[in-house]
């Protein structure tokens, strides 16, 4: 695993220009004025000081976990997805098929803040990609539940944790990842002879490990013009800079991949091809707005 800090790491998190200081309580985030780092506070927040090197989601709040609790038991038609959601305590975010976790057990990881190895789990990145893998469940399942015509009779929160909005990216980001890996087949995984020897047994490192950088960009980006215009109502940006500054993170992704060594260069590229179309998309759709 490269330890090498990347290429950009002397640059603002927020903007190319070059950082002159960095975030006092953890001093692992590094911006080049304050109001660079007044733009990403509303998450840096809450992951300031947590583990740098493995992402970490918080769990729900408690309303939202009373809000999928209440639903559990219901079947949804998902944003993009052409089929019905299995019930959420069916749903299995490992992917195996015919697995069932029990709603105690997708609770508990939910709701966990501790980054710690769980029962039933090989090794932490594991449990980690799993819980990771489940709170990204929980807020899809969330989203669904607040769109109409399921909103109807439900009381809509306005103040959505950012979450909400980065498990939407992050958990499109991960499933173009996995599907990287299956269109390389078997052969793929099995002419590298590291796949298997990492501490994932099923896809040789744990997403979220080799995803990590990504996410955190992503959750720039989120932070930037989601989070920003949906929540504060006021964008705190100009249109162009935030396309701009929004462009610059989505390079920076690519770098992040281009510079992973956890994966066999075709799944690379392949999961490169499927991000910058992804990238495209939404720049196709700003320019229409
Ligand atoms: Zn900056
Ligand atoms: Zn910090």
């Amino acid at each position: 695993m490269s330890t090498a800090p990347p290429a950009r790491s002397g640059q603002c998190a927020v903007c190319p220009t070059p950082a002159t200081s960095h975030c006092s309580a953890c001093k692992a985030v590094r911006f080049c004025s304050r109001r660079c780092q007044t733009l990403l506070w509303p998450t840096h927040k809450v992951l300031c000081k947590r583990d740098p090197d493995v992402f970490y989601i918080p769990p729900l709040t408690a309303r939202e976990l009373d809000l999928v609790c209440a639903h559990k038991d219901r079947r949804l038609d998902g944003p993009g997805r052409p089929t019905f959601y299995e019930d959420i305590t069916q749903a299995d975010p490992q992917g195996h098929p015919g697995d069932v976790k029990p709603w105690e057990n997708f609770v508990t990881s939910i709701t966990s803040t501790e980054a710690r190895p769980r029962p039933g789990f090989e090794s932490l990145a594991e449990a980690r990609d799993d819980r990771f893998a489940d709170l990204t469940e929980a807020y899809r399942f969330l989203a669904v539940l607040t769109r109409p015509p399921f909103a109807h009779g439900i009381v809509v929160e306005r103040s959505r944790a950012a979450w909400y909005f980065f498990a939407m990216r992050a958990g499109d980001a991960r499933t173009l990842y996995l599907e990287s890996w299956a269109a390389g087949g078997v052969d793929a995984l099995a002419s590298d002879p590291d796949a298997f020897a990492r501490d994932n047994m099923w896809l040789g490192a744990g997403s979220c490990v080799v995803l990590n950088k990504l996410y955190r960009q992503l959750v720039v980006n989120m932070t930037l013009g989601t989070w920003a215009i949906l929540h504060l109502g006021t964008p705190r940006i100009a249109p162009l800079e935030l396309d701009a500054l929004m462009a610059t993170g989505e390079q920076r992704v690519l770098d992040a991949v281009d510079a992973a060594d956890l994966m066999p260069l075709a799944t690379r590229n392949r999961f490169r091809r499927e991000l910058e179309r992804y990238f495209q998309a939404r720049q196709r759709a700003n320019r229409s707005v």
